[in-house]
C-alpha cells in the first residue's frame, strides 16, 4: 500500500570522469572496471556522471576493453562546495585520511597539508608521494556523498611556504588555547562582511602536538585569527572534522 502512495526517489549511482566533451564522458581505471566486472555494466544502464564541475544525467553508450563510454543526456543540479581551504596538518596517515574524508563529505573545496614542526619527521618525509592516496581518498567519498566536484588536495608544503602563499579571504587558526573568538563567532563576521558574496574562508589544523608559539607568532604576523572549537582539547583530525560541520552548517 506504502509503495502506491509515495513513489520511491531512484538516486543513480555517481562516477566521476576521467575524460568528457559536451556530449560524452569517459571511465577508465578502477572505476572501469568496477562497472564493468561488478556491476556487469550493460549499454543501456543509466547513471550520473561527474565532469568537472558539472553533473549529468547519462546514459552507457559502448563498453570496449577497459573503458566506458557515455552519452550525456541532460545536466543536473550541481551543489557547489564551500569556498573552504583546510591547512591540514601532516599527522598520522590513517587519522589524517579519515579527516580528508569527513572534510570532503562535508564540502571542503581545497585541503593544503602542511608540514608543521611537531609533524613527525617520518610522516613528513614520506607526506609528498602519500598524496596520490589522498586524492584516491577525496575522489572516493566525493562519490559517495554525491558531490558534483572533487576537492583539490595539493601537494604537502612546510608551514611557513604555505602562509606565504594563502592570503585570501578570512583566515582563521584553530588554536585550542584560544577562549575569546569561537570558530562561529569569526565565521559569522566573514559572512557580514562578505555581503550577500560567499566569504573565501582558510582554517589550519594542527598536528597531535599542537603548533608552537613561534608558528602561533607566525599565524599572528601573517594575519591569521586564533578561534576556539569549544573547551574541550580535540584530536586533529575531529576538529577538522568538527570545524568544517560548523561551517556548513552556517553558510548552507
Ligand atoms: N597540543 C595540544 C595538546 O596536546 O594539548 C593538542 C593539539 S590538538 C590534538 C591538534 C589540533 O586540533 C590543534 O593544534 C588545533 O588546531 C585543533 N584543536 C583541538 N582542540 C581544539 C579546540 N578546542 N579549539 C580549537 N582548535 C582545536
Amino acid at each position: 500500500m506504502f509503495c502506491l502512495l509515495y513513489p520511491v526517489l531512484m538516486t543513480r549511482r555517481r562516477w566521476i570522469a576521467d575524460s568528457w566533451d559536451e556530449a560524452t564522458a569517459s571511465l577508465t581505471g578502477e572505476q572501469a572496471s568496477h562497472l564493468i566486472r561488478v556491476l556487469r555494466a550493460q549499454p543501456g544502464m543509466e547513471f550520473d556522471i561527474v565532469a568537472g564541475d558539472r553533473v549529468w544525467h547519462a546514459v552507457i553508450a559502448g563498453i570496449s576493453g577497459d573503458s566506458v563510454r557515455f552519452n550525456l543526456l541532460a545536466e543536473e543540479k550541481a551543489d557547489p562546495a564551500l569556498p573552504v581551504t583546510l591547512l591540514l596538518s601532516v599527522f598520522r596517515f590513517e587519522r589524517m585520511e579519515w579527516a580528508i574524508e569527513k572534510a570532503t563529505e562535508l564540502g571542503v573545496e581545497r585541503v593544503l597539508p602542511v608540514i608543521a614542526r611537531r609533524s613527525e619527521k617520518h610522516l613528513a618525509q614520506s607526506a609528498k608521494t602519500r598524496a596520490e592516496r589522498w586524492r584516491r581518498i577525496a575522489r572516493e567519498a566525493a562519490k559517495q556523498s554525491r558531490r558534483s566536484d572533487v576537492p583539490v588536495i595539493d601537494d604537502p608544503l612546510p608551514l611557513k611556504t604555505a602562509l606565504q602563499q594563502e592570503k585570501q579571504g578570512a583566515r582563521l587558526l584553530l588554536a585550542e588555547q584560544e577562549r575569546s573568538t569561537t570558530l562561529r563567532h569569526a565565521l559569522t563576521e566573514a559572512l557580514a562582511a562578505s555581503g550577500d558574496q560567499m566569504p573565501l574562508i582558510s582554517m589550519a589544523v594542527g598536528p597531535e602536538g599542537g603548533w608552537t608559539a613561534e608558528e602561533e607568532a607566525l599565524f599572528d604576523a601573517e594575519g591569521w585569527k586564533p578561534v576556539s572549537l569549544g573547551p574541550r582539547i580535540l584530536r586533529a583530525e575531529t576538529a577538522a572534522m568538527t570545524a568544517m560541520a560548523v561551517t556548513a552548517a552556517l553558510l548552507e
